[in-house]
């Protein structure tokens, strides 16, 4: 039996895990004391706790423990990466590279530097939303001290060639942070192999509690500093200061726990799910196109533009499914996506849109049930249009 509405928004965020819930809990009554207490044993077993998490967190990313930095999620951990690197290292240069299609957290992060005497590179990207390494090497200047580089899109779910993008800044000695949020337990990151400095993901679009994340932060050769963005106490070895949040640390890491274990089997299995949903709506409906890159994309995205159909009415039309048009931040302000506008798609395209987001807890009932009703309501919206422009609607 299906239950109503069906989630296929788990970009925007997705349910916790039970087996995170549950191992959560005792940190809310019983192992409740503060990790910064030195003095008696709730503050020792909290802190233990947090630094098992710490570990596991680390873990998934092929990191060590002392390379994480626990922050309220990756918006902040964006902004402590962004700011933090750009106000440490601006004796040496003001000068930064990213991209077009970056979320929010980076974008504004960057125009807030911007404003105060900082340099920056908006790089563009192909139709397919990959950003092009020469690109980048073409970019550097002397003055160039960051280069900030999504990994995986969380519109079009396009994955960006990051080992390249880290050669070129590790030989050009430039710092490369790359927000992770959407590819950390979805695809294996490695911060060795991809040579990335600082990187940054969240909680909650792993099957963690919202409010929690990691700055992964390199630690050795060059010895990476940041420069902290909240003051306050000497937590996080003093670059984020304020009392950890221990069950959602805790969450975390049995979250990441979970990721790893369960990464190729998981993946293999959304990917299935995500090529039926593919398969049965382009077998039957005419006049679908696939946002950004048919191959190199993460496993559970879907972006769908669906001609002569507005994608909010589509939205409206079936609200048994819950699917978004791109990113929940750009939805809000009711403006286009930045992203689809950065590959060029179509104009008319650019507003018939649909992002299918495919996650842990969804099965094929679901996916045969989005499959129908994405065929009855393309088809019933474009009927409308049609006896609309013959004016048959014409004293509506
Ligand atoms: C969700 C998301 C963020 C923001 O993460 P929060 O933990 O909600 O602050 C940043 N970047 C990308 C790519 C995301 O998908």
């Amino acid at each position: 039996m299906i239950k109503f509405p069906i989630y296929l928004d788990n970009h925007s965020t997705t349910p916790v895990d039970p087996k995170v819930v549950e191992f959560m809990l005792p940190f809310f009554t019983e192992v409740f004391g503060n990790p910064s207490s030195k003095s008696h044993e709730f503050g020792w077993k909290a802190d233990a706790a947090v630094e098992n998490s710490r570990k596991l967190v680390a873990r998934l990313i092929n990191a060590e423990s002392r390379n994480i930095i626990f922050t309220s999620g990756a918006t902040e951990s964006v902004n402590l990466a962004i700011k933090g690197a750009a106000e440490m290292y601006s004796s040496r240069g003001n000068h930064i590279i990213t991209t077009t299609i970056e979320h929010e957290a980076v974008l504004d992060s960057c125009k807030s530097l911007e404003k105060k005497g900082f340099d920056v590179t908006y790089l563009d990207v192909d139709n397919f939303g990959i950003v092009n390494p020469n690109d980048i090497k073409n970019s550097v200047t002397e003055r160039t001290i960051l280069v900030s580089v999504m990994y995986a899109n969380n519109e079009i779910g396009t994955i960006q060639p990051l080992s390249e993008i880290g050669k070129i800044c590790k030989s050009k000695h430039i710092l490369f942070h790359t927000d992770a949020t959407q590819a950390v337990g979805k695809i294996p990151v490695d911060v060795l192999s991809d040579r990335i400095d600082l990187l940054s993901f969240s909680s909650h679009k792993i099957y963690g509690p919202k409010g929690v994340g990691a700055l992964y932060m390199k630690s050795r050769i060059p010895k990476i500093r940041i420069a902290p963005q909240i003051d306050g106490g000497l937590q996080e070895r003093g670059l984020r200061a304020g009392t950890l949040n221990v069950p959602g640390i805790a969450g975390f890491g049995k979250a990441c726990e979970i990721a790893k274990s369960e990464l190729i089997a998981e993946t293999n299995r959304i990917n299935s799910l995500k090529n039926m949903l593919y398969n049965g709506i382009i077998t039957g409906l005419n006049g679908v196109k696939l946002n950004g890159h048919p191959k190199r994309r993460i496993a559970n995205n879907l972006n769908l533009s669906f001609e002569g159909i507005n994608s909010d009415s589509l939205i409206l039309a079936m609200k048994e499914v819950a699917v978004s048009t791109g990113s929940a931040c750009s939805s809000e302000t009711g403006e286009t996506s930045h992203v689809l506008k950065a590959i060029n798609i179509d104009e008319d395209l650019k507003h018939s849109a649909i992002r299918f987001g495919i996650g842990r807890f969804n099965n094929e009932e679901e996916i045969i049930y989005t499959i129908n009703k994405v065929i009855e309501k393309v088809n019933f919206l474009r009927q409308i249009s049609l006896k609309s422009e013959k004016g048959e609607y014409a004293e509506v």
